[in-house]
This record gives structure tokens, sequence and C-alpha cells, in this order.
């Protein structure tokens, strides 16, 4: 299989690298395309190991740099989101990882579609900006959606438990971040660096702070809602400390089929790349009795607003998922700048989502224009 990865130089992205090592002898996956936002040291360093057609630096003025740096190799230098776009289409690739941070992943993973490469989805954005126009664009050029968040990774695989029809509903499971059990006055003064210490994952900052406000939460049910074609009224979030049940289903007869592994991305991006086989893994395996104890609780969403207003947004539709994501990717990247408060996140998506009138079937440029009138 052939495969450009959009983001390699991300959390994810060095991940899914990992991957192909792990699978070489069982599957070859051939590298084609490798892209990075402004890292050309990790760029030329991917580009000499995996030798892909193409290298992209969306950042523009990393051209030169990248350009020099590769000068020797047979690597074509791209760069931009034409650059991405032509990362994400190239003739020969069967698949497409999605795992750009944020909005700017879009587009790319459009045109990836549109060229009817199967995606692999780590980038939740796209579904929640774009969830209508994605999934037809899924139907209409019949290639396969391929969940990488480790939730619906979950979820796909349980699925197979069962029919569509006999779906009850989804129990997605959240970690409940940092911040788990504290008050509205203990997170006033939270700092970035509190924020970025995860308990159970290692993963970029956007997500990170996405997940110690528990709007990572709420963007994977509007995703859930997407991938899986089901009613919000049927996701039910459960906090799930541990991190060793990735999700559940519910069927009709009320029997729960649940995944469970380590916390590692490793494995939803394997099981990506690989379906519908499963291949064997390096990595470890759960052991029950080290792991002694597993908790549940509701998740908090009066103290974790962007829950809540994650909720509404998808439920709203139109454009108001968009407005919601903007917002919070200007209110996380201030927080990550020492701009903003950890509390001020919510309550800036909120006055966002409150200063605009929503509108039903957006179209793609509806959807770019107020993701960047929001930025401006
Ligand atoms: P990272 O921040 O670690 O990596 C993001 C990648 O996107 C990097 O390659 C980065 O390049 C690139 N990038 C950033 N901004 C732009 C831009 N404007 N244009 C083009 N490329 C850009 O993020 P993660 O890997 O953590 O997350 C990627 C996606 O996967 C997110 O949507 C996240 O929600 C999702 N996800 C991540 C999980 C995880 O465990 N990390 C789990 C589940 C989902 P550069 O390195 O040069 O900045
Ligand atoms: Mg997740």
């Amino acid at each position: 299989m052939n495969i450009s990865i959009l983001g390699s130089t991300g959390s994810i992205g060095t991940q899914a690298l990992k991957v192909v090592d792990d699978l070489a002898g069982q599957k070859e996956i051939k590298v084609m395309a490798i892209t990075g936002n402004s890292n050309t040291l990790l760029l030329e360093e991917q580009a000499r190991q995996y030798k892909p057609q193409v290298a992209v630096v969306a950042d523009q003025k990393k051209y030169t740099d990248l350009k020099t740096r590769l000068a020797d190799t047979s690597v074509t230098v791209l760069c931009g989101e034409e650059g991405l776009c032509r990362a994400a289409t190239l003739d020969n690739v069967q698949m497409v990882l999605s795992s750009i941070v944020g909005f700017a992943g879009l587009v790319p993973t459009m045109k990836a579609i549109e060229a009817g490469k199967d995606i692999a989805l780590a980038n939740k954005e796209t579904l929640v900006t774009a969830g209508a126009l994605f999934t037809d664009a899924v139907k209409k050029h019949k290639i396969r959606l391929l969940p990488v968040d480790s939730e619906h990774s979950a979820i796909f695989q349980s699925m197979h438990g069962g029919s569509r029809a006999e779906l009850k509903k989804i129990l997605l499971t959240a970690s409940g971040g940092p911040f788990f059990g504290k008050t509205t006055a203990e997170l006033k003064n939270i700092t970035k660096e509190q924020a970025l210490k995860h308990p159970n994952w290692s993963m970029g900052a956007k997500i990170t702070v996405d997940s110690a406000t528990l709007m990572n939460k709420g963007l994977e049910i509007i995703e859930a809602k997407w991938l899986f074609d089901v009613d919000f009224d049927d996701i039910e979030v459960v906090v799930h400390r541990e991190s060793i049940i990735h999700s559940m289903v519910e069927f009709t007869d009320k029997s729960i089929i649940a995944q469970l592994s380590l916390p590692s991305m490793k494995h939803p991006i394997q099981y990506a790349f690989t379906y519908p086989q499963r291949l064997p893994s390096p990595d470890k395996s759960v052991s029950f009795s080290d792991i002694a104890t597993m908790t549940f609780y509701k998740p908090d969403e009066e103290t974790f607003r962007c829950l809540a207003l994650a909720k509404k947004a998808g439920k709203m539709g139109g454009i108001m998922p968009t407005v919601l994501n903007a917002a919070n990717e200007v209110a996380v990247a201030a927080f990550l700048r020492d701009e903003m408060g950890f509390l001020d996140i919510a309550e800036f998506v909120e006055k966002t989502m409150n200063s605009y009138k929503n509108k039903s079937n957006p179209t793609l440029e509806d959807i770019i224009e107020v993701d960047k009138e929001i930025r401006q």
C-alpha cells in the first residue's frame, strides 16, 4: 500500500511512521508524501529515511530552507496549501492519513476524498466543521473512511459485534484530563504548563489543551455523530480515568461491546492501516492484574463548559460547529501564548457562538469564510 502522511512531523504523524516500521515484513507500506507546517529539520530526516516522492512544508517562508536541505535527493519539495493538496492527491497513493492539526487539514482532506483516496482520519476538526459535506463526499467517491481517533476506532471495532440497526447507543469514554474533579475556582489560575501535562496520553499541544477543557470530548461527540450516523442523544460520555476502555457500543439487547488496549495511538493507527486485517503488534498487552481497578464517572459539564458548548453547537448544526471550532482554535492558541486564561477559553467560545446567526447547509466556501472571519 502507498500512503501520504499529512502532518508527518506531528504526534500522530511520527507514530504513524513507527507503525510503518513495525509492519515491515508483514505489510509493506510505502510513504509517498510527508508534510509539516514548519519543522524542516524533521521533514529532512523523514525524507532521507522514507524517501517519499514529495515533501511539503505548509509555511511558504520555509520553502527555500527545505528545498536546500533536500537538494541532493530526488524528493520533490512543495509548499503552501497547494503543496498539501498535491501530497493528498498523488496518483499512485491509495490511502491518506489526515493528521494535520485543526482546520488547516480540511481542504487537503476533501481533495484526497475527491481524488478517491481512502482516508485514515485523525484530524477531527475536519468532520466537526464540514461533517455533512465530508460524509457526502465519502459516499459519492465510494472511499473508505477509517477512524484513527482512539475512541472512534474503538467504536468502529465494537460495531463489528452487531448490525447498525441493532445499535442502541455509543458510550464515548473520556479520561477526564488533568483537572478531573477540580472546581471552577481551582481552574481560574491554571497555567499552560499544568494544562499540557496529560495523565495518560502524550499528544500535540492543541489536543492536550482540548483534553484539559473537555472540548476534545465535545468535538469527539460531533465526530462520532458523523462517522456513525447517530443522534446526539444516543451518544453518552463516560469518564473512565484509566483510558483502557477506548469506547463501547450498546446494542438493543443491552449487550455492551468494548475495545480495550493500553493507551497508545499506534493501535488505532495500525488498525486503520491494516483494516480489515489484524496483524501482530510489538506493543504490550493489557494486564488486568496490574490495572486492578477501572473507574467510571459522569462528566462535569458545569465546570468544563466546553463540553456543553460543543454539544449545543453540534445539535444546532449548520455553521455553528465551524464557529465553535474556529473560536476554540483561536482561544487555545492565545492560551498557549499566555494571552488568555484557562477559563476564558469557554467564555470566548460561548461569546463567539452567541454573536453568530446560524446558517443551515453551509457550503465549503461558507465554512472557509466563517473560519477566516473568526480568526481575524
Ligand atoms: P501535532 O501538533 O503534534 O502535529 C500537527 C501536525 O500538523 C504537524 O505535522 C504540524 O507541522 C502540522 N501543522 C500544524 N499547523 C499546520 C498548518 N497550518 N498547515 C499544515 N500543517 C500544519 O498534533 P497531533 O499529532 O497531536 O494531532 C493531529 C490531529 O490528530 C489533530 O486533529 C488531533 O485532534 C488529532 N488526534 C491526535 C491524537 C494524539 O494522540 N496526538 C489523538 C487523536 C486525535 P509542524 O510539526 O511543522 O508544526
Ligand atoms: Mg480521542
